[in-house]
């Protein structure tokens, strides 16, 4: 195990039992409790959406990779139906659903005037802000899942069409750093490109690190819930010390176990970093987490700034001048590069053959394409005040993109907890 977040990028010396003592007892319990909620459990994504590059063998007859849907009187009215929301009453037409959408996140308890604001807010082209590709909420082929009751967990989605998708991650859209000079899956992929690691600025060597921390944490899940048992009479899931550690211990992986979970950590320090400087934006007098219930609203809204405050002070972020801070002009050629290369990573989630890998691979993209957006606008996020009527604010966010940020968070956040379990386990083992 790790004990220092360290790697290639040295703006990041942080210490793991910190993070551990901070994540484990503080924000990883009031997590689970906010995600338990209506308004987090409810996630609507497309499953079906065609891959653009590859043919894909469906995995529909893998049965642990099922999704269940929800039926749609299961979703509370609130969070299904924009039109619900009366926003405006009086105009029916297309353009309006389109503004709708937009505003799931918003009190729906408004004065006329404000609420004419904000749908003049929502004409702004939120698509060229975004990270990743957004699913239509609109289309027929888009559900709603409840995400309790499709747990991210072992599916037995592995071999050729597993690699190729982390192979395509890492190859072609990770700014890769020259050190990995071998095809990632050796034979049977080779590498067409040369990186040079020192020529990269450091949040395109941040990137690979984000990518490969996301990596680690889904094998953390499927070792942590692992099929144990499959007989007739019973389906037993539980931790997998074996899994686990042929692929994080040192001598196992000739190193790079270790690094992975670096990774891991720096991953979480990167979201929980978003998460601080979005505070202002849920702090909105005109943002409620809408699902149609007053009081447990308010009482999940101020649960939300409970953890966004928490995350606020906790000691260690990253030093605030070395990452997605550049100049104006760098700044925004940087931006745009890695927008580009996230939002290619979010369509080849729509090639994961497996239902259930692809649901949770498609959310925590875009949370963590979510969490890009929010650093690559700090500046507009911290000039978020009461604004005059007719005002749009320069920054916002979608439901699904509220929804994804905080799960894809809580996943990060459970790995976390669950090396806890697993450094126990091992303990056992000695
Ligand atoms: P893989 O994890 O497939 O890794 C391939 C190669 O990448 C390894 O050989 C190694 O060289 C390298 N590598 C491994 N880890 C890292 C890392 N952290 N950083 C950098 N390089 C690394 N399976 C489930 O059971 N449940 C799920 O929910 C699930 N979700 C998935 C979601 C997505 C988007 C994808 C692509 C796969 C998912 N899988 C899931 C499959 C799982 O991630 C593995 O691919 C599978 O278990 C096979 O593992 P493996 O040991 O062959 O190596």
């Amino acid at each position: 195990f790790p004990s220092k977040v360290t790697g290639d990028l040295e703006d990041c010396a942080c210490d793991v039992e910190t993070i551990d003592g901070f994540n484990n007892d503080q924000l990883f319990p009031k997590l689970q409790t906010l995600l338990e909620s209506d308004y987090f459990r409810f996630y609507k994504v497309n499953l079906n959406k065609p891959c653009p590059f590859w043919k894909v063998q469906s995995h529909c007859g893998l049965k642990l990779c099922a999704v269940q849907p929800c039926s749609p009187n299961e979703v509370p009215e609130g969070i299904r139906s924009p039109s619900h929301n009366k926003v405006t009453e009086a105009n029916d037409n297309q353009d309006t659903c389109e503004q709708e959408k937009h505003l799931g996140a918003v009190d729906v308890s408004l004065s006329n005037e404000t609420r004419e604001a904000l749908l003049s807010w929502s004409k702004h082209d939120d698509e060229a802000e975004r990270f990743c590709v957004v699913d239509d909420e609109e289309s027929p082929d888009s559900q709603y899942v409840d995400l309790l009751l499709n747990p991210e967990r072992y599916t037995g989605y592995k071999g050729p069409e597993a690699w190729q998708i982390w192979n395509s991650i890492y190859e072609e859209n990770c700014f890769k750093p020259s050190t990995i000079q071998r095809p990632l899956i050796p034979g049977l992929f080779q590498s067409t490109q040369t990186f040079h690691l020192k020529s990269q600025c450091v949040e395109k060597r941040a990137f690979y690190r984000l990518i490969s921390g996301l990596h680690a944490s889904i094998n953390i899940h499927l070792s942590a819930r692992y099929l144990l048992d499959d007989s007739w009479f019973q389906r037993k899931w539980g931790h997998n010390v074996t899994e686990f550690r042929q692929r994080f211990d040192s001598e196992l992986t000739a190193g790079e176990g270790p690094k992975r979970l670096r990774n891991l950590y720096f991953l979480y320090l990167i979201e929980l970093r978003a998460l601080a400087k979005v505070l202002p934006f849920f702090q909105q007098p005109s943002f409620r987490l809408y699902t149609g219930r007053p009081a447990e609203d308010q009482k999940h809204k101020e649960l939300l700034l409970d953890i966004l405050q928490q995350a606020r002070n906790f000691p260690l972020h990253f030093d605030e001048t070395s990452l997605f801070t550049g100049d104006e002009i760098e700044g925004a050629k940087l931006k745009e590069d890695i927008r580009l290369a996230f939002l290619n990573i979010s369509r080849i989630m729509d090639c994961v053959g497996c239902f259930k890998c692809r649901l949770w691979g498609k959310l925590q993209t875009q949370g963590l394409g979510t969490a890009l957006k929010i650093l690559f606008s700090e500046r507009q996020i911290e000039a978020l005040k009461p604004k005059s009527s007719g005002e749009r604010p320069s920054f916002q966010l979608s439901r699904q993109e509220i929804v994804s940020l905080l799960n894809a968070f809580g996943r990060i956040s459970t790995s976390i907890r669950e090396l806890k379990n697993f450094r126990a386990l091992l303990a056992e083992e000695r």
